[in-house]
């Protein structure tokens, strides 16, 4: 017993100690758990901007920005980085025969349509760090979080970097199978074709129709983009839900005067089509104006013949553009238009000549997708507002083929296609956890 006691006490004070350890250890592991259960998933939002800046020197400008045009070699090296940072986030990366960079992960259901989301790196000549290449990066990064945390999606999920958005919605054209052969011939701001342009990107356009989607075949596409214009910043709203891409429509209009001599004309006998120019620029300001809503017209370009100030203008060719949401409102704005057309013609002996130059119909967003949107940035506590986009997206594309949603971010001043665009990082940030949160839900939801 004397012997035994503190042979037993040891053992005892042994046992106490491993069973202290095994419970220290079940703790830390359980509360490592319940840490993951606990912290919210969220974007890693200093890697997101430290990889934007880094994008950032790939076509870098004097004035700060970037001229990344699509083509060029400064757009062919920032694809290169952009392709090792999705391999990073452990996408299975391809370029697709036009050139689109694609960046695959499985789902646990892969029988199932893919759910896809992305943006563009190429740039207009001398733009900025922001367009396009938030959305782009933004995406990668849902990516990476989604790896790191090792959260499977029951889609298969593609981060799609389209290529030549800025020269036209290229890249996402020839996935919604609009891209002509007539297009590939235009040349692009980079100086090539867009023929030789998709080749000396890894692309093959004799294969275009491979990368052709049919309408269903994805199961919807999510873009993050800055806003382009100054509404967000200016009513203090973190994220904009985007209700649409509005129509876009241009056309040529020709008025025919009669060019005579401006000394011995007297005014009653004139057929001044600079005239009629300026009373139709007016109409079309008041047309537009005088109902409530969200349209806008312009008048941007104006040429009147001969162009000279002892010559009455016999001849004037300008253009006209309308934009909104809705496709037969832009019908009937235009009828009205054009009946004002006919009046002027009438009143100063001018005929008026229509030519229809360019159509883009509007795109509107999915309206569960908006929601989805709203509730993520609810969950983040951000302020949003609905908004339309103004400006082109390949969203618009992908919306012939899937429900499409786009989240916007500010922009500071309103500034964009300019090197003094700028989003702030921690709006870049939040708008990646929308993103995150909107795909993941999206994935749960059934469309
Ligand atoms: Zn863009």
């Amino acid at each position: 017993m004397e012997v035994g006691a503190p042979l037993r006490a040891a053992f005892t004070n042994e046992t106490m100690r491993r069973r202290d350890f095994n419970f220290a250890l079940i703790a830390a592991a359980s509360s490592l758990a319940l840490r993951r259960m606990q912290t919210p998933l969220r974007v890693n939002g200093t890697r997101l901007n430290s990889n934007l800046k880094a994008l950032s020197e790939f076509g870098k400008n004097p004035q700060g920005g970037v001229s990344r045009v699509a083509y060029s070699d400064a757009d062919r090296q920032g694809r290169e980085f952009v392709m090792q940072l999705m391999r990073d986030a452990q996408l299975d990366v391809t370029v697709d025969a036009a050139a689109n960079i694609i960046g695959k992960r499985k789902g646990t259901d892969n029988s199932i349509p893919p759910l896809l989301f992305g943006s563009h790196i190429d740039s207009v000549p001398e733009g900025g760090n922001y367009d396009g290449d938030v959305g782009s990066l933004g995406a990668i990064e849902v990516a990476q979080t989604l790896a790191e945390n090792r959260i499977p999606t029951r889609h298969p999920l593609e981060v799609v970097v389209f290529q030549n958005e800025e020269g036209g919605l290229i890249g996402s054209a020839a996935i919604s199978g609009q891209l002509t052969e007539k297009e590939l011939d235009l040349v692009s701001r980079s100086g090539k074709t867009i023929r030789d342009g998709i080749k000396f990107l890894g692309g093959d356009p004799t294969r275009l129709k491979e990368v052709n989607r049919s309408s269903g075949s994805i199961a919807a596409y999510l873009e993050l983009h800055i806003e382009q214009g100054g509404i967000l910043e200016q009513e203090k709203i973190d994220i904009g839900v985007v209700e649409g891409i509005v129509g876009i429509n241009w056309w040529d209009v020709t008025i025919e005067g009669f060019a005579n001599h401006a000394g011995t004309t007297p005014m009653n006998q004139r057929q001044d089509a600079l005239l009629a120019a300026a009373k139709f620029i007016e109409a079309v300001n008041r047309v537009v104006t005088s109902v409530p809503g969200r349209q806008v017209a312009t008048v941007g370009r104006i040429q009147a013949l001969p162009g000279a100030p002892n010559v009455i203008p016999g001849k004037v060719v300008m253009s006209l553009e309308l934009r909104d949401l809705d496709g037969a409102r832009i019908a009937s704005l235009y009828q009205q238009i054009r009946n004002e057309a006919n009046q002027i013609a009438a009143a100063s002996k001018t005929k008026f000549d229509f030519k229809e130059i360019n159509v883009n119909v509007p795109a509107p967003t999915d309206a569960r997708i908006r929601k989805l949107i709203s509730d993520s940035a609810g969950e983040l506590h951000l302020k949003t507002r609905l908004m339309p986009s103004g400006a082109g997206h390949d969203a618009q594309d992908m919306a012939r083929l899937a429900p499409v949603g786009m989240i916007f971010v500010p922009s500071i001043g309103g500034i964009s296609h300019s090197p003094k665009e700028f989003s702030r990082p921690l709006d870049i940030e939040n708008g990646a956890n929308v993103l995150l949160l909107t795909l993941i839900k999206l994935d749960r939801a059934t469309l």
